[in-house]
């Protein structure tokens, strides 16, 4: 039971719990977005060829997203076991992450949908701009990215759905009191 999604709109606290969560099952917590943002400051190739999307709120096409996943995942830490947080974000995405652990005969366990309505997801993306100053964190590009969720990403929870893999859970509150929600619904 260790091979995890975390999945949710921008703002929901996707990355926040996805790492306190994996800490808990000793499992590595893996965030595309972060990889992106650490190989754009590092100006890596990977870097240029994601930060026009990235800073506009679009999806980086699959064909560079699919490779570095499906590089990540190769590495030994997450051969027990992983996080993902943020990948896949679409019906296309969720078939090559498929095809990533047939091949080693693995499949997902549980798909985590953390959940908040639009208005807490603004507001909390407006805070995060004034905090930690995300080129991506603008009201606009917010915008921009709510609508892609909505489009691009909410149309793959049909597939884990029908596959029974869904659990939901409620984004909104103290931090420790959604980890202690995600956990229940881990058991
Ligand atoms: P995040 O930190 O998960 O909000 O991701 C920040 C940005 O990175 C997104 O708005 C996309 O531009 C890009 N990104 C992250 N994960 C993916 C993915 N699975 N597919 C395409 N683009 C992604």
């Amino acid at each position: 039971m260790n091979r995890l999604l975390i999945i949710g709109p921008p703002g929901a606290g996707k990355g926040t719990q996805a790492v306190k969560i994996a800490e808990k099952l000793s499992i590595p917590a893996i965030s595309t977005g972060d990889i992106f943002r650490q190989n754009i400051k590092e100006e890596t190739e990977l870097g240029r060829e994601a930060k026009s999307y990235i800073d506009a709120g679009n999806l980086v096409p699959d064909s560079v997203t699919n490779k570095m996943v499906r590089a990540r995942l190769a590495e030994q830490d997450a051969q027990n076991g992983f996080l993902l947080d943020g990948y896949p974000r679409n019906p296309a995405q969720v078939h090559e992450l498929d095809d990533i652990l047939s091949e080693s005969s693995q499949k997902i366990d549980r798909v985590l949908l953390l959940v908040a309505d639009n208005d807490e997801l603004v507001q909390r993306l407006l805070g995060r701009a004034a905090e930690q100053g995300r080129t991506d964190d603008t009201e606009d590009v917010i915008r921009h990215r709510l609508k892609v969720y909505e489009e691009e990403t909410a149309p793959l929870l049909s597939i884990y759905r029908d596959r029974g893999l869904i659990k939901e859970v409620n984004g909104l509150g103290e931090i420790d009191e959604v980890t202690e929600r995600i956990l229940d619904a881990l058991k």
